[in-house]
């Protein structure tokens, strides 16, 4: 079980640069010397770890109280004009989710697609029907993985903060990664605000009830865009984030689940919010 003295735990998103070794068990032990809470694996590549590996970080976490999240591979198109591709995509999210119950993961976070010629109701029903038949699946094996469709950082990626809280609203068992620093780069740095981080949470309270904020899965970095969204994730102090206002955001609706650091330098990212996070708590 995560450690109990923090609510919001925080980690980084795959094995920090900072471990001796690059390996997930390495990495766990990392982050727990380093005095954070969390481990995002990285499928983004393919699911490459076998179920030995799997349930051996498994035991590692559990020991050190290190909870663990996955990241589904980043070739998923679930919108794909492709028949075939699309059903590779529903493999690589089933293969992910079953790799993550190994690993005792309580999520699985993806990217669903892009629009390409589509309208965004298209894309929006054809994301939609693929994705009702993986969670039939997963709930037919009685996977209790959270399956977690991210907000994207380009206009052209299916992942709007509205299209994601819409689909978790018509479809059991899905819910969101809210990646504040792709919505921040999606709708070009307009929105940097305590009140627009408190307007983010709220909403999805208000779509998706008490209980989701109580359970959140968050992606946050640096983030250097353009009109065209994402370019690449930067440190935090290196920009323009107000990631203090986000922190006494966050607090201040008492937020509850995982934070996931991706910044280049994400276990001082990591430990940095953390520390602000635990300041702004005793001050309140
Ligand atoms: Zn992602």
């Amino acid at each position: 079980m995560p450690p109990a003295a923090s609510k919001l735990l925080f980690g980084t998103a795959g094995v920090p640069d900072s471990t001796p070794q690059t390996s997930s068990i390495a990495a766990a032990a990392h982050i727990h010397k380093l005095g954070l809470d969390a481990l995002e694996v990285e499928f983004v590549r393919g699911v490459k770890i076998g179920p030995d590996s799997a349930r051996e970080l498994r035991a590692k976490a559990e020991s050190l109280g290190i909870a663990l999240s996955v990241h589904a591979p980043y070739y998923i198109n679930l919108n794909s004009a492709e028949p075939g591709k699309r059903l590779q995509s529903q493999d690589h999210l089933l293969r992910s989710a079953r790799m993550a119950r190994e690993m005792g993961a309580r999520s699985a976070v993806f990217h669903a697609g892009y629009y390409h010629a589509a309208t965004p109701g298209e894309t929006y029903d054809a994301i939609k029907k693929e994705l009702a038949q993986v969670l039939s699946i997963l709930k037919s094996e009685r996977n209790p993985v959270r399956l977690r469709i991210e907000t994207m950082g380009k206009p052209s990626q299916f992942g709007s903060l509205d299209e994601v809280l819409t689909l978790c609203q018509e479809l059991d068992g899905l819910a969101p990664c809210l990646d504040f620093s792709h919505l921040f780069a999606r709708d070009n740095g307009k929105a940097n605000s305590y009140l627009d981080f408190h307007r983010v949470l709220s909403k999805v309270e208000k779509r998706l009830g008490r209980e989701a904020l109580k359970d959140v899965h968050i992606h946050i970095s640096g983030i250097e865009y353009n009109q065209k969204g994402e370019i690449r994730h930067l440190n935090l102090p290196e920009t323009s984030y107000r990631y203090d206002e986000w922190i006494e955001a966050v607090r201040d609706l008492r937020v509850e689940g995982m934070v996931i650091c991706e910044s280049p330098a994400r276990e001082d990212d990591a430990r940095m919010l953390k520390g602000l996070y635990q300041n702004y708590s005793r001050k309140s």
